[in-house]
Formats: C-alpha cells, structure tokens, sequence
C-alpha cells in the first residue's frame, strides 16, 4: 500500500475530507415513503424518447409519494460532448412539463452537473486510496489491448481482474518511479480478495434477482492527464446518488449487469445501498422480431420526431405511461395521467412503440379539444416550424377558428382529421385566402379529373355565383346546387348517369364535387354547406368564380 504521503500529494492540498460532504448534504427531511428520483442525461445532442419515458417515470414516482425529482447532467465523457444539447434537453422536458425540483438555480443537492463536482469525486477516490480500497494504474493502451488480446487467445474472460491486473500488487517504488516520471495513471478500484462469486439484489421492477460478482478493478477516476479529472459513470453514480440523497435510481436495464460493482463501490465507500428500479427499453417492430429502438435507425428514437411532428405532448405523456403500465392504456387520457406509474407493473420486455396507435391515441386528445386550444396548440407548433402558417393564422385568426370549429363543436363525434399539428396545414390549410391557390378555371389540374366538359364546368359555375344565396340553412343552401345541377344536364343520382354516360356531362355527384373543388382545392372535405359558413359569403363566391374561369 502507498503511503498517506505519497497519495495525498497527488491531490490538492486544501481537498475536503469525505466528512465535508456529508455534512454539507445532510440526508434529506422527508415524510416516510417519499422517493428522491433523478434522471441521468448524457449532453450528447440527441434526446431519446426513452429519456422522456424514464423522466417521466422518475418524475412520477416521486411526486406521488411527496419526493423529490432531479435531473443531474451526466456530463463526464466530454469526448461525446455536443454544444447545444443542454438547451435540447431543457426544450424536450419543456415540452413535455417535465420540470425537476431542483436544479443548480434552486436546489441544496448541487451542483447538478457532474463536470462541476470535480473536488467531490476527488475526496471520495482520495479516501480509497488512503483505505487500499483503490489503486494507481498506469497500463498503457497497447499494454492493455495485450492483455485483452491473450485473454481472448485463450478463452479467459476479458478484464483488469486478478494476476492480469498488474498493478494491482504494484510495489510502491515501482510506482513512486512511474510517478516521478510523470507517467499518466488512472485510478482503479480493487476488487476485494473476499468476493463471493455470486451476488443477489432486489429490482422494483424485476424482484429478487442473482448474478455473478463482479472480478474486473474498474476505472473510477479517468486519466490523470486530464482536466478536470472526471470519474467514470460507476463511481459517480455511487458518489452523487449518495450525496444528492437518492432513495430510489431510475435508470435504463442496460446499467442492470453494472450492480455487481455498483454493490461493491458501495460498500467500498461505507454507502447504504440504493435500491434499482431498471427500465426495460423501448423497442421497435422489425420483420421477424423487435428491436431497440434505434438512435441511428429509427427517426423515431428521437424526441425532436415527435416536437416536429406536433404530436401534442400529453397524448404523447399517455402513449408513453400506457407502454409503462399497460392498465394505464385501458383508461381516458385524464385519468391515465393522474394516476401514479407502478413499479411493479412496468414490464420487464421492452415495450413497442407503434406510431399508428400514437397517431391514434393523439387524434383522439385533439377531438376532444375547443377549437381555441387547438388554435393555440397549433399556432405554437407554426411558431416553431412553419413561418407561414403562422403568417396566416394571425392574420386571419377568426376564419382560422370558424374552420377549425367545423364538424368538430357541437357535434357529437368531432372531426379526427388531426393526429398532430403538422396535419393542420393539409386539413385546414384551403380555409385560410393566403393558403388557398385559387383555380384557374375549369381546366385546372385539380378540376379535370372530375371529368365534367369545361364549356359546362363554366356555364354552371357562373350561375351558381350569379344566384348565389349565403343561406344558414344546410338543405337549403344544398338545393341551390341541386337545382343547378339539374338545369345545366347533371343526372339526378350516379345510377342513372351510369346507365347512360353520352346523356349528361356528370351526375349531381360530380356537380357537387365541382364545388367541393372549387371551395376546398380538393375532392375530399367536410361538408360543403359548413365550409361556405366558415369561409363567409365573400370568399365563397370568390371561389366559385375562380371556378367558372
Ligand atoms: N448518464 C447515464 C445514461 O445516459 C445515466 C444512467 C443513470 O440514470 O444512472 O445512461
């Protein structure tokens, strides 16, 4: 073992003992039962929706038990570091209302960011030191790719473990040289001699599990080249999570083979255990299976897929605790959202995640939306993503609201022509003048495939615009293209015009899809008589001569 001497000259002189931090972050004062939860982001310039599901998981556990939720940046692999990550974080949880407690502006448990906690991971690797809990390692990278390469040559498990571990036993001359040669070192912790093979632990999510223990001295405080000097995700995990007070670790399963060594630095650092709550991962369909979804493969992955698309976020919130815990998909939305997440009853296959039943599920909340809140939802996804949109909702906000409010108020079963906000434009762009291209007249594209000759597409545009009465009755207002249909040659039913296509230019199906043409651009809407009220008698007539050419 190295002398006290010799190891704490390798840290700064006025580094505060293990004792300062445990006083400077007393444990929490808390009702029983109450849970401290964080989510662990990496800065890495992708948010993955799986980081929404497991925040919302953490937020919720500890909401409903009167805890406490953080969210502490994992930030100690600079190398993977993006600029701007941060804010995508703050914009996704934003979106989602998904606000911590406590954060480095307002919080007793900081700082929130592991690159600023430097000094608190110094003391603790410092302490095991001093203890012969911890080691100096200088293997190099070729030295430590031979290793691994002959441990493969001969089918031994890969690792810094045991007599491969070579400076495990190092004599401390040998390391006061390598020191004075001012040789890189990183600091490993030694597996204790007394380790059982195997180890049990308990899982909120998967019960009573067992698995082998851990042999490998892992890194827990990277290179010494470095500034500042950062510890790996295993050491910080046990320090921060003790010192920030957390009763519960939310985290993805693929940390589950880690808690071998995360029970042994535990124990190592004098630590009450914490217990683990590991998240099956979301998964994606694929011929034949499923898979992970994929960062690299699945736009989907991503949450900005969803902020883009306009998915409103609680529709979103309910899809994700719905996949969480699946009786949460059987309830209304409202009532799915205040009633707290399980443990317990979150699956521990990873749950698909489907986008049709997304879609779904968010035309669903839209329906059941006033048509000011959709108005309001959309105009701050156009904000956002759609410049003219925007344009046009704010300068024609009243016509905007009437086409929104058809067939969706005061109906029983609202329209479900959005699924997102992205879906407005197609759905609802025709009602607004600055979105609608005016036909030409009758040979506009959108109008020939109606099949009608352009002499009498004219003749019977012009009269229905020369007659035209704005009338609120809807029968009424339909009779006047039936009664025009008619006088220009239209057969009364499609039947009839089918027995005998030479004696008429269309039936009342096509007359009155000319006008469903004229007034929406296109030859599927809602009902015409609701779309001439919503566009107003100015506007509709403008359309209907654009139609006559
Ligand atoms: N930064 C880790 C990750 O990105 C967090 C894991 C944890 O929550 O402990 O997976």
């Amino acid at each position: 073992m190295l002398e006290r001497a010799v190891i704490d000259a390798l840290f700064p002189a006025d580094l505060p003992e293990p004792q300062h931090w445990e006083q400077r972050y007393p444990a929490r004062r808390l009702p029983e039962g109450a849970k401290v939860t964080r989510f662990g982001p990496s800065p890495t310039g992708f948010v993955h929706v799986g980081g929404v599901y497991v925040s919302t998981i953490d937020k919720d556990v500890s909401g409903h038990s009167g805890g406490v939720y953080f969210v502490r940046v994992e930030d100690t692999d600079q190398s993977r570091e993006v600029e701007g990550a941060l804010g995508q974080f703050a914009r996704a949880f934003d979106y989602f209302d998904l606000h911590p407690d406590e954060s480095d502006a307002a919080g007793e448990y900081g700082p929130y960011h592991q690159s600023a906690r430097e000094r608190i991971y110094l003391t603790y690797a410092r302490e095991l030191l001093r203890e012969g809990k911890a080691y100096l390692c200088f293997a190099t990278k070729e030295e430590l790719a031979d290793i691994s390469a002959r441990q493969q040559a001969t089918k031994l498990p890969t690792g810094y473990y045991g007599t491969w571990a070579i400076w495990r036993d190092a004599g401390a001359d040998a390391v006061a040289a390598k020191l004075a040669e001012g040789a890189p070192y990183v600091v490993r912790f030694r597996v204790p001699e007394d380790t059982a093979p195997r180890v049990r632990f308990t899982d909120e999510i998967r019960g009573a599990l067992e698995a082998e223990a851990n042999r490998n001295d892992t890194v827990i405080l990277k290179s010494s080249d470095t500034s500042p000097r950062l510890p790996t995700y295993h050491f910080a995990h046990a320090v921060d999570d003790h010192l920030m007070r957390v009763n519960l670790v939310v985290r993805g399963e693929e940390w589950i083979s880690s808690v071998p060594l995360h029970q042994q630095l535990f124990a190592a650092l004098g630590f009450e255990p914490i217990p683990y709550a590991h998240i099956a991962p979301l998964m994606k369909q694929i011929p034949g299976g499923k898979r992970k979804l994929s960062k690299r493969k699945d736009p989907e992955a991503g949450v900005d897929f969803y902020i883009e698309a306009g998915f409103p976020a609680r529709a979103i919130l309910y899809y994700l605790r719905g996949l969480a815990n699946g009786r949460l998909a059987e309830v209304p939305l409202d009532e799915a959202l205040a009633t707290p997440i399980r443990l317990d009853q979150c699956g521990v296959a990873g749950p698909l995640v489907d986008l049709v039943k997304l879609e779904d599920i968010s035309a669903d909340h839209i329906a059941t939306l006033t048509s000011e809140q959709v108005f309001e939802a959309v105009r701050v996804w156009a904000e956002q993503f759609d410049a003219e949109l925007l344009a046009a909702l704010d300068a024609q906000r009243d016509e905007a609201l009437r086409a929104i409010a058809v067939e969706r108020e005061g109906v029983e079963n609202p329209r479900k022509d959005l699924r997102k906000w992205s879906d407005f434009r197609a759905a609802y762009g025709f009602f607004l003048p600055s979105l609608f291209t005016p036909l030409t007249g009758p040979t506009d594209e959108r109008v020939t495939p109606l099949g009608v000759a352009a002499d009498v597409v004219t003749a019977y545009a012009r009269d229905l615009a020369d007659g035209y009465q704005h009338v609120d009755d809807a029968q009424e207002w339909f009779n006047q293209v039936r009664e025009l249909a008619a006088k220009h040659g239209f057969a009364g039913s499609p039947k009839d015009y089918k027995k005998n296509p030479d004696a008429y230019p269309g039936s009342i199906r096509e007359a009155s899809q000319l006008v469903r043409v004229a007034l929406s651009g296109s030859t599927r809407s809602p009902d015409l008589h609701a779309i001439s009220q919503a566009l107003g008698a100015e506007e509709t007539l403008r359309r209907l001569r654009a139609l006559a050419g």
